[in-house]
């Protein structure tokens, strides 16, 4: 037979991105069962089901909610929902994401404000306390927890205690964080989180889910503004997950039984050991980025996140020859930066199932002979190797 992919049309042998990432198999197995009648009374139990065992991976007491599409709409939906017209509302803009979310509270609140940081930083809680206190009408304040274009951590336990004595709702995307990382929404104060399977959990992007606190419900459900019978719409599925309601409209049925596999897996796993597994794995490729001379994007190593690693690009390198080299010389593929800190850096995402120490090795190797390749020069492979190792075997 003549060949008809060329190495470009190939796919990788090792998607190692921040997002779609692989998937696991046992995921991948479930998506394939027959996918039944949405009001066959089997799905709605099981539809109960799998969200109680979301709302005890999410460790929050009320069952969180589900909407039918990518972590986006839940995003999108909570601006709508939450956002009355005369409200203040404050965002925190530490990156691409965070400025984002702006965009959608800006249209709709009475007066929009936003606290910003260099892309390589982190909101200081300081901050937020010396707005929050000027002032006291706040109504929401948002913020990325994992801004993954620049893979730096917020601190968002800090930030959410502060917002909750000044009386603020409290609006928290940890799409790309929630699963690889603690998030205590109890403890960090937050009234609607939004996340998905597709990160962390290891799942495809088709879904998002959400936590809303009993506050969050009263603000939405006296929000005139708040969408009803939309995809936007929040509220339309605050019963859905009991067996006894019906649907607004048919649930993913396919990718329900995808979340179920993807929870289960870290639920037996454990959530501290899944959670282990992600900081230590960035840690083993922080060291071997750093051995191999480059340099990490992140303006302090505490606010590296552990599910992801971005690494400046050399003087002179191009982003995409880079990630080309490694997918087609090496068949890894990595994440590119996104606007502002496109071309500016590389990201490797450790999540779900990537979030194993020995793909540090492989991204390494990878890594170093692809810029090896394009620069002409040496980079200390060897040395990279034995530093991640050394975190491996720590
Ligand atoms: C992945 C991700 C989302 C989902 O958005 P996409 O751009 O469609 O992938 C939202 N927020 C954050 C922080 C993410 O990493």
């Amino acid at each position: 037979m003549t060949p008809t992919n060329t190495a470009a049309e190939a796919p990788a042998l090792f998607t190692l991105t921040t997002g779609p990432v692989n998937c696991y198999p046992e995921v991948l197995s479930a998506l394939g069962k027959p996918v039944l009648y949405d009001y066959d009374p089997t799905f709605m139990a099981f539809y109960e089901k799998v969200m109680r065992k979301v709302g005890s991976a999410l460790g929050v007491k009320d069952t969180p909610i589900i909407l039918q599409g990518e972590p986006v709409l839940g995003l999108e939906a909570a601006a709508h929902s939450l956002v009355a017209p005369d409200d203040t509302v404050l965002n925190l803009a530490s990156g691409v994401y965070g400025a984002g979310y702006g965009e959608w509270l800006k249209p709709r609140a009475g007066s929009f404000h936003e606290i910003r940081t260099v892309y390589n930083d982190a909101i200081d809680p300081a901050d937020v306390d010396a707005f929050l206190t000027a002032h006291p009408e706040t109504a929401l304040v948002a913020v990325c927890h994992h801004d993954t274009p620049s893979g730096t951590i917020n601190p968002i336990k800090e930030i959410g205690q502060i917002v909750r004595k000044h009386g603020a709702l409290y609006v928290v995307d940890s799409v790309s964080a929630w699963a690889g990382v603690e998030v205590d929404v109890e403890a960090c104060c937050i009234d609607v989180l939004v996340t998905g399977p597709n990160k962390c959990l290891g799942c495809p992007p088709a879904l998002s889910i959400l936590t809303v606190s009993e506050r969050a419900w009263a603000k939405m459900e006296a929000n005139p503004a708040a969408p009803r019978a939309s995809i936007l719409s929040i509220l339309d599925w605050k019963d859905a997950w009991k067996a006894t309601e019906g649907f607004p409209f048919t649930p993913s049925v396919s990718e329900i039984y995808g979340l179920e596999a993807g929870i289960d897996l870290y639920l037996k796993e454990g959530p501290q050991n899944v959670w282990a597994r992600h900081a230590k794995t960035a840690a083993a490729m922080r060291a071997g980025v750093k051995a191999l001379g480059l340099e990490l994007w992140a303006a302090r190593e505490e606010i590296a996140s552990p599910t992801c690693t971005t690494i400046k690009l050399p003087e002179g390198v191009d982003e995409t020859v880079l990630r080309n080299t490694m997918k087609e010389k090496y068949g890894v593929m990595i994440s590119s930066g996104r606007a502002e800190t496109f071309n500016k850096l590389v990201r490797v995402g450790h999540m779900g199932p990537t979030a194993h120490p020995i793909y540090t090795v492989l991204t390494l190797t990878a890594l170093a002979g692809a810029l090896s390749e394009i620069t002409g020069k040496d980079f200390d492979l060897g040395g990279a190797i034995v530093a991640a190792n050394a975190v491996i075997a720590a």
